[in-house]
């Protein structure tokens, strides 16, 4: 699903999403099976067999000069668990010859309540290898406030759950005041879930820097996603 420029519309990334197409189920939504994933143990596997394909599509982009944008992948608590994730993305940059900043690892708000020490170390290790940090889904778990102030990551995405009903003051104030503190922080903002005009030009308003919402894209195939960079060239960087 892209992101863009609150301002311009302009795609700036891009984050990957997986689904499942079951022969049986049909379309599958994740919210369904990484729950169930993460519970279970293999959601690692899930995640690495992603990571890889990100790496491969910008590897394949950056050789063929397509248009590039960085790409953010999601990254569980349980693989923080499981393998050293730092280690793990340097290997897969090297492997595809990558620079670090083409890809930006997601990590959810509750997982830093959930594992204290060994989200903090990880972190601090993935900044030391080049990696741009996003703390997702900022706002749908109890200890935020404090997270934010703790200045941990790059860049800050406000969860959809704001964003699911008409916007209302208090509301409007309480996003206000966490992109002004994040940007006190020099952390960027990106909200999600932003499918109104309305929502785009309040976030526009107070300097909201990214939007991802079905306002502009929805998530979407890798080859749709070829297709529309194509015809927005002018929108992304080479
Ligand atoms: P997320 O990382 O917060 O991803 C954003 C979610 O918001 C996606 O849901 C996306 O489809 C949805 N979304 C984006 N814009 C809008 C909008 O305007 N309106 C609405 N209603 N929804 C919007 P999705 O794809 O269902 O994924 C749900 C969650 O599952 C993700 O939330 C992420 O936490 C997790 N997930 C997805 N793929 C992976 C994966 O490969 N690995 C891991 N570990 N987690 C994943
Ligand atoms: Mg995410
Ligand atoms: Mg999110």
């Amino acid at each position: 699903q892209p992101k863009c420029n609150s301002e311009t519309g302009a795609i700036v990334s891009m984050e990957a999403l997986s689904r499942w197409i079951s022969p049986v189920r049909g379309f599958v939504a994740p919210g369904e099976f990484i729950p169930f994933l993460e519970n279970n143990g293999m959601i690692t596997s899930l995640d690495t067999y992603i990571w890889d394909a990100v790496c491969q599509t910008l590897s394949y982009w950056k050789h063929d000069h397509l248009y590039v944008v960085p790409i953010s992948i999601n990254v569980s608590v349980a693989d923080i668990e499981t393998i050293n994730v730092p280690e793990y993305l340097q290997d897969l940059i090297t492997k595809y010859d990558l620079s670090p900043e083409m890809l930006l690892v997601e990590i959810t708000e509750t997982a830093f309540s959930e594992n204290n020490i060994i989200v903090r170390e990880t972190i601090d290790q993935l900044h030391q290898h080049g990696f741009c940090v996003l703390m997702d889904d900022f706002g749908s778990g109890y200890s935020s406030f404090n997270i934010l102030l703790e200045n941990l990551v790059d860049i800050l995405k406000i969860d959809k759950m704001f964003f699911e009903k008409p916007l209302d003051d208090k509301n409007k104030s309480i996003i206000q005041h966490i992109v002004e503190i994040a940007h006190t922080l020099n952390m960027q903002v990106l909200a999600e879930g932003i499918e109104t005009k309305e929502c785009l030009d309040f976030l526009k308003e107070i300097g909201c820097d990214m939007v991802q919402g079905y306002y502009y894209y929805k998530p979407m195939p890798l080859h749709d996603f070829h297709k529309l960079i194509k015809s927005r060239k002018s929108d992304v960087k080479a």
